[in-house]
């Protein structure tokens, strides 16, 4: 059929190809992920959902590295929060957190609307947690009020990583009986991960970050000592209760209507990361992380992460000159090169910017991602210094 041009109205800076989507999540969804995904839902109670449960909650189980109960939640990343919590704990508990960016902020509310005490250690957003200062902090809780130690992972709002197996080290020198919970919502699939291990008693985790799958399903992963306090635990829970869902996951089955879907595609994803192996999906995210870390150094312009040891493997935040508006810069680089950026939150807002890399993206995409940000800082005026996709490519090329 001819393409009648007349009929259409004009539309102004519609950019061709595709789009980059380089937020830290969600972040892009290979193909072979999408063409599993795109079928009609199966019964859920029928022999082939049995068979797909059970493969996904075996290569869930590979990629959390435990041999454990894993929980599988229709639900974004906020939702296996709340799960974590409640199966856990009773009204009045107190758990130690760490502010260590926005995503903690976010989970030290939900705590204090479910009823727990949070005693919050603060940070200025430029690096991990302090395992000192979380050690410092049980042993003056002589009488173990402390119920859990809960830390980020990946503080997606600052790329800053908090490293686990200290937190864990200070919890055991000080003997302290506290559950450690750990939100690996945008580190799994992008750095190591190992749940048994470190001894981490519960895992968050969602679909839409390093996994590379839409959003929309979020999980637990659970030690023995959590599933312990669950038996105990007072606050109410009914959808999110681990019991029917670890009765039910036994035979690959849930007590609710799974989100078929997301389990083909999710199920791909993983599929896919198992074939390019753990080891290698980690050091690809680390290349292409010290890549953008390098394009901003050329630039002159300052990581968030002020800690080389804390930076993320999958995302990148730089923060732009004083008197400059990141999210002006942000909306530059939309409007002009039709790519998406992470934004600054919380107290960060409009101060910083977010390159995310984690998930399906191969040097190429990332080139053209850095190369996007040199021209939108251009356009945008931002003061810089010339260099810094080159600086990746040189990086990238060896
Ligand atoms: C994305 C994210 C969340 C929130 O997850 P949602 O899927 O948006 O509910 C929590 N914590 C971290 C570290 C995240 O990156």
């Amino acid at each position: 059929m001819p393409n009648d041009m007349s009929s259409r109205p004009t539309i102004l800076n519609t950019v061709a190809g595709r789009h980059f989507l380089q937020t830290p999540g969600p972040t892009n969804v290979p193909d072979r992920v999408l063409r599993a995904m795109d079928r009609a839902p199966i019964n859920h109670r029928g022999p082939e959902f049995g068979a797909l449960g059970r493969e996904v909650v075996g290569n869930l189980r590979k990629i959390f590295q435990t041999q454990g109960m894993v929980a599988i939640y229709p639900a974004s990343g906020t939702g296996a929060w709340e799960a974590a919590l409640i199966n856990t704990l009773s009204p009045g508990d107190t758990v130690l957190m760490s502010h260590t960016g926005w995503f903690s902020h976010l989970w030290q509310q939900m705590a204090g609307k479910l009823g727990l005490e949070v005693q919050m250690l603060e940070t200025d957003w430029r690096g991990g947690a302090d395992p000192a200062a979380i050690e410092a902090a049980l042993a003056a809780d002589t009488g173990h009020r402390i119920r859990a130690v809960c830390v980020i992972h990946n503080e997606t709002s600052t790329s800053c990583m908090t490293h686990v197996v200290p937190v864990r080290a200070a919890m055991d020198r000080q003997k302290h009986p506290a559950l450690l919970m750990v939100d690996a919502i945008s580190s799994l699939a992008t750095c190591d991960y190992r749940h048994d291990e470190w001894g981490i008693d519960v895992t968050i985790s969602g679909s839409q970050k390093g996994l590379m799958t839409p959003p929309g399903l979020s999980f637990n992963a659970m030690s023995e000592k959590a599933l312990d306090a669950m038996k105990s635990a007072k606050l109410p829970r009914s959808y999110w209760d681990w019991a029917p869902l670890i009765t039910a996951n036994q035979t690959g089955f849930f007590p609710y209507t799974p989100a078929l879907n997301l389990f083909f595609a999710m199920n791909e994803a993983m599929r896919m990361l198992l074939e390019e192996g753990l080891p290698t999906v980690f050091a690809r995210h680390e290349r292409l992380a010290e890549a953008t870390r390098r394009a901003a150094a050329a630039w002159g312009l300052e990581l968030q992460c002020t800690d080389p040891a804390a930076c993320s493997p999958g995302v990148t935040a730089i923060r732009v000159p004083e008197g400059h508006s990141a999210d002006k810069l942000r909306a530059v680089i939309l409007d002009r090169f039709n790519m998406s950026l992470g934004n600054g939150l919380g107290r960060v807002e409009d101060r910083i910017f977010r390159i995310g890399h984690m998930g399906d993206l191969s040097p190429l995409q990332l080139l053209g991602a850095l190369g996007g940000v040199e021209m939108g800082l251009l356009a945008a005026g931002i003061p810089h210094k010339a260099g810094g996709l080159q600086a990746a490519v040189e990086y990238l090329a060896r």
